[in-house]
């Protein structure tokens, strides 16, 4: 039996029973005021038929229909377009573990360290783009750590635009990553890509990110949800909040349930940063889930000098934590080299979040204890 196959099979994983409770689900469709009662009929005998229990209003105007039940499932869209019907509405959302009714007191996410993600405290996760060498990883280790952060972020599989830049070190990289943070007390956040990674990353990582282009690799996602490792979502280049959340059910629906999303930026018609950073979607959120909700300013605006700006921003409105790069020699790096803060820039932000956070009634993470 694979690692992973033993992972799944653990008794002490069990998921939630909630996870094979059906919810119930709420839906309305509002009639055309010239539908036919024929029209109607059909549309209520569709919802019968899936599993709702159809209330029907006849107004002056229009006949609405709202429809409460456990259908197995339902797709708004295909009544949109029935004859006779003006508009459906789904009102229960389609992400049932995620949503914060789930767990309103919210989620809290343990570390060896005594490191919570989801408490009280912001978490700063800090490091290089790509793990470049030892003493490259060494030198950012020891910054990410003096600077007062808790985890050292580094990719060794590395997901790049084009196939001819740095592909990242792989596995010689998560072994100098778990080297270097255990020499200065980090934990550690790097990417996985593919499942086949998963079983090699374990030994070495305290979370496993998945990417912007990873966001809907719902195999991957799938396989995350069965190790018993916390994972950090990124939002995806062009995915909305409720896809972002359909995704994150994909990991809590196999029993996973030490996930954090990040936002990081979505691409929008504006040239003059690499991505927008869309801060509303912390706040909306952190309403919508009970999951730790994270900010990536680095990938956010791709520009070192908004960097900092934008991660105040972030904790101000309400993340709870942040993931950014910096890089000892950022001019020099293999890859993100402009939006790499340089080492006093992130120790600069750090003290200037520990005075922002107060204000939106939190705190940043103590600094890990330097060996
Ligand atoms: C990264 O964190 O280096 C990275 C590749 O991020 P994203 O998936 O958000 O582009
Ligand atoms: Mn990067």
């Amino acid at each position: 039996m694979t690692k992973r196959a033993a992972l799944r099979n653990d008794k002490q994983f069990l998921p939630y029973a909630a996870t094979t409770e059906k919810a119930k689900k709420t839906m309305i469709v509002a009639m055309l005021g010239e539908a036919t009662e024929e029209n109607i009929q059909a549309v209520i005998e569709r919802m019968v038929e899936l599993g709702f229990n159809v209330h029907r209003t006849t107004g002056e105007a229009q006949t609405i229909l709202a429809g409460v039940g456990k259908p197995d499932h339902f797709d708004v869209a295909e009544f949109k377009v029935l004859p006779g019907v003006h508009d459906a509405y789904r009102i229960s959302s389609p992400y049932k573990l995620a949503g914060r009714n789930f767990r309103p007191e919210g989620t809290k996410i343990r570390f060896k360290n005594g490191v919570v993600i989801g408490g009280d405290e912001i978490v700063v996760m800090a490091g290089p783009c790509s793990v470049e060498s030892r003493a490259q990883i060494l030198d950012s280790a020891k910054k990410v750590a003096a600077a007062g952060c808790q985890f050292l972020r580094g990719g060794a599989y590395k997901p790049r635009s084009s196939p001819y830049s740095f592909q990242g070190m792989g596995v010689e990289g998560l072994k100098l990553l778990r080297e270097v943070a255990d020499e200065t007390g980090l934990l550690v956040i790097t990417e996985v890509m593919e499942i086949s990674q998963i079983e090699t990353m374990l030994p070495y990582i305290d979370v496993f990110q998945i990417g912007a282009r990873n966001m809907q690799n719902f195999n991957l996602l799938r396989e995350l949800g069965h190790v018993r490792k916390p994972c950090l979502l990124k939002r995806g280049i062009a995915a909305t909040i409720e896809e972002v959340l359909l995704s994150a059910e994909y990991i809590l629906s196999g029993g996973n349930y030490d996930l954090m999303l990040c936002e990081r930026g979505i691409r929008t018609y504006e040239t003059a940063t690499r991505n927008t950073m869309d801060i509303s979607a912390i706040p909306v959120l952190k309403k919508l889930t009970h999951l730790p909700v994270l900010g990536d300013p680095s990938h956010g605006v791709g520009i070192r000098e908004f960097v900092p700006p934008m991660a105040l921003a972030a904790v101000a409105a309400g993340a709870d934590g942040l993931l950014m790069e910096m890089h000892p020699n950022p001019d020099k790096a293999m890859s993100d080299g402009a939006q790499s803060m340089y080492p006093e820039q992130l120790e600069k932000l750090v003290k200037q979040l520990g005075q922002l956070a107060p204000v939106v009634g939190r705190s940043v993470a103590s600094a890990v204890a330097v060996a």
